[in-house]
């Protein structure tokens, strides 16, 4: 009789079948610093694949508040909002974030991956339906588990498919898109997605993670870019730690839909506050983002840059106008491969495979910085196309 493997066995079994199919994830060990040229193990590297997007990450001021918020507070929060970790420095946050968004309300939570299950189980039950797009993040996909509702994906973009399916749904809604897709780049089509949102008084939660800080001439994200004002049924997720270039993240919108997640949503509940210190540093970056949007303008001006360039190339970009500008190359094995010749040349763009992308759709996702210079996208660019007849 065969015997079946040991659950350890089979472990290093589904182990050895990830690295034999190219899907194997290993981590690179940053030794110094965040910024667009990074020391992993002892190289250097040119990176573009961070989150970074203005470069904030270790800007002076940043730093500064962060030194001084420990100085402060000290360094770990002690406990969870509702018991003694909420400070001064959260609140200030909070209230900032809500004036910067033009929303009643901002409310922090520890991480963007805890904001959006948080937000969704908080606010439905299991009778409820969630509505989402196919390319959604995983924390969304995770989101709409976590609130036991009933969830119906629909294909990327197709607002004719969402419309049948709220129509046919009874009880109550909530839809969730990514503002910007973040492994697409591009953008969700709110200026239709609110009205019908509103038809079928669902409520809609946009994740704005790669869109804050870059969209918009002030950099307030989707909404500014669009023209769209806030309304009580959007709620707007964001993160800090993208181009705020810190930790934690929040979500704005209705007071009372706010004042309901603090009693209710258990991932704010039952976790210990981001440390205040990380407050002060958010705080000092939004007002970086607000001082100096040259920043957004350099970034932009990198965006075309590149688009340029890889149109010379006949490079397959996706449509995309934002930082995120993935070139898709099918399977697990080229695109590591094409990683692994950009390194080569001294330059980090990871390979994302599925399960983070559909499968055939193995991609480097190339992200720009406004701290790149123009020379340093020429050089990304140089090394595209010496590597292109390698493929
Ligand atoms: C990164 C990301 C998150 C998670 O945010 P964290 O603060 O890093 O947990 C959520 N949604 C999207 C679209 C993201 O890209």
């Amino acid at each position: 009789m065969r015997q079946s493997p040991t659950p350890l066995a089979r472990i290093q079994q589904q182990l050895e079948r990830l690295r034999a199919t190219q899907l194997y994830r290993e981590r690179a060990q940053v030794t110094g610093p965040q910024g667009v040229e990074i020391d992993v193990q002892g190289e250097r590297l040119l990176a573009f694949c961070s989150n970074d997007y203005l470069g904030l990450a270790n800007h002076p001021k940043v730093v500064a508040a962060l030194q001084a918020g420990a100085a402060h507070y000290g360094v770990g929060a002690g406990a969870s909002h509702l018991v003694v970790g909420h400070t001064y420095a959260h609140h200030a946050l909070e209230e900032e974030l809500a004036e910067f968004l033009g929303a009643p309300r901002a409310l922090l939570f520890s991480t963007g991956y805890m904001a959006n299950l948080g937000i969704a189980a908080g606010l439905l039950d299991r009778r409820a339906t969630v509505f989402e797009d196919k390319l959604n993040h995983a924390s969304l996909i995770d989101a709409a588990r976590a609130s036991q509702a009933r969830v119906q994906r629909y294909p990327h973009g197709d607002l004719a498919r969402l419309g049948r399916a709220l129509a046919a749904s009874r009880g109550e809604k909530l839809i969730l898109t990514d503002g910007v897709f973040s492994m697409d780049g591009d953008l969700a089509p709110l200026p239709r997605l609110i009205p019908m949102a509103a038809q079928h008084s669902a409520f809609l939660l946009v994740d704005e993670a790669h869109a804050l800080g870059v969209l918009g001439a002030q950099g307030r994200g989707s909404f500014e870019h669009f023209g769209l004002p806030a309304d009580p049924m959007v709620l707007r997720m964001g993160t800090l730690g993208k181009a705020l270039g810190t930790f934690g993240a929040f979500v704005a919108g209705d007071d009372s839909l706010i004042e309901y997640l603090i009693q209710r949503a258990r991932t704010y509940i039952y976790t210990t506050a981001l440390p205040a210190a990380v407050a002060e540093a958010a705080r000092a970056s939004l007002r970086v983002i607000q001082d100096e949007p040259w920043r957004r303008a350099q970034l932009h001006e990198r965006i075309d840059q590149f688009r340029r360039g890889a149109a010379q190339l006949e490079l397959r970009l996706l449509p995309s106008e934002t930082p995120i500008q993935p070139l898709i190359l099918g399977t697990p094995a080229a695109a590591l491969a094409a990683s692994q010749r950009l390194r080569a040349r001294g330059i980090l763009v990871s390979a994302i495979r599925p399960p983070t992308v559909p499968p055939g759709s193995a991609r480097l996702r190339i992200t720009l910085s406004a701290a790149h210079s123009a020379q340093q996208v020429e050089r990304l660019l140089q090394a595209l196309a010496d590597t292109q007849g390698l493929a």
